[in-house]
């Protein structure tokens, strides 16, 4: 199995002498190309530093974080900006999309600025838009579509580019659950049919069951693993329950 992405040993303190918060305390994990992961946590448990450090928007104070053969804690601010637009995929909670384009424009945007030519752009566009079913909706700008149906534009822009690894913060966050399920179902596709690999932040269990691994963390640490196996989603969401019970006891706030 071909590891896309190694995290050894980091750790992140934000803050000074004095009055340090350490939102990761020594995380350790590895992906494999393929691979769909959820990880979940409670408020303040440290996920979305540990995806902005992974996504390089933010940096870890120790450790290495290693991704298709490239240690990226120490890239240049040039070379950083290159891998994050040739290797890596966002989806954010909030979609993202810029308002003044079609979702069209706004896919075609992740491949322009990688100076591909118009017929291999509109190619691609057309091939993930299929994909995701949003051929109908291309021409249309964000505000004449739902948020469903935004997600997914934004998951083809993440895509269209087939980076070596999808990251996702919170990707249902904002949606209804019809359409968070679309989504899911979407990625659970993609996954299977196209091999992406993907790294999803999420704190709802049920978004969460369609992944294939979960890490759980608390207080900045991996405190539990979950593997689906051949569990069904919903056998998996079960057990997912169990685990989100004992790290907060408190179900409801959680999900
Ligand atoms: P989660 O996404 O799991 O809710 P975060 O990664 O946002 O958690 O936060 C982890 C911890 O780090 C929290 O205690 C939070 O207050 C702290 N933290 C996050 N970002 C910053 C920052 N920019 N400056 C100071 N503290 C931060
Ligand atoms: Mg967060």
């Amino acid at each position: 199995m071909q590891t896309i992405l190694s995290v050894k040993k980091i750790e992140k303190y934000y803050g000074n002498k004095g009055n340090i918060t350490k939102a990761i305390d020594n995380i350790n994990f590895q992906l494999d190309k393929g691979e769909f992961v959820g990880i979940m946590g409670p408020s303040g448990s440290g996920k979305t530093t540990l995806l902005n450090c992974i996504s390089t928007i933010d940096n870890v104070t120790t450790g290495n974080i290693i991704i298709n053969d490239k240690d990226i804690t120490t890239l240049k601010a040039r070379a950083m900006e290159e891998f994050r637009r040739d290797e890596l995929g966002f989806i954010f909670q909030d979609f993202n999309l810029l308002d003044t384009l079609t979702a069209y424009e706004n896919i075609a945007l992740a491949l322009t600025i990688q100076n591909r030519d118009a017929i291999a752009i509109d190619e691609q566009i057309k091939k993930i838009a299929h994909k995701l079913e949003i051929k109908e909706i291309l021409t249309k700008y964000p505000f004449q579509i739902s948020g469903g149906q935004k997600q997914r534009v934004a998951s083809a822009r993440a895509l269209v580019t087939e980076p070596s690894l999808i990251l996702a913060d919170e990707p249902t966050g904002a949606l209804d659950s019809k359409s968070a399920r679309l989504l899911l179902d979407s990625f659970e596709k993609l996954n299977k049919e196209l091999h992406t690999t993907i790294l999803m932040v999420t704190h709802d269990a049920f978004t969460a069951s369609y992944a294939n691994r979960i890490l759980f963390i608390k207080d900045g640490r991996v405190f539990n693993e979950l593997i689906r196996g051949n569990d069904s989603r919903k056998e998996f969401f079960n057990k997912i329950i169990e685990v989100v019970t004992l790290l907060g006891g408190d179900v409801s706030h959680v999900l």
